[in-house]
């Protein structure tokens, strides 16, 4: 009896928190896909600027990591427009 009440309690209160979370996490995944990341990527190749996600930018400091402070452009990394490993800047929107 004791263990009947705690079965049901147990599984109405989880599939009653699931649903939202679950649709909460996919609207907030469909969002970032659509629109670009919040870091802008200045080339020094190509001049251009890229928006990228956080990861994406994070991905490529980490293959490609060369910083130097100091300079205007101080990361090296691959530019998302020209694919060449170019002096970049890094701007957080
Ligand atoms: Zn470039």
């Amino acid at each position: 009896m004791a263990d009947d009440g705690k079965r049901s309690l147990f599984s109405g209160g989880r599939s009653g928190s699931k649903k939202p979370a679950g649709e909460g996490k996919d609207a907030l995944y469909s969002h970032e896909a659509e629109s670009h990341g919040p870091i802008k990527i200045d080339c020094a190749r190509c001049g251009k600027t890229t928006d990228v996600s956080i990861l994406d930018a994070l991905g490529r400091l980490i293959r490609f990591s060369l910083w130097v402070p100091g300079r205007d452009y101080s990361h090296r990394l691959v530019c998302p427009a020209c694919t060449q490993r170019s002096w970049t800047r890094l701007r957080l929107m």
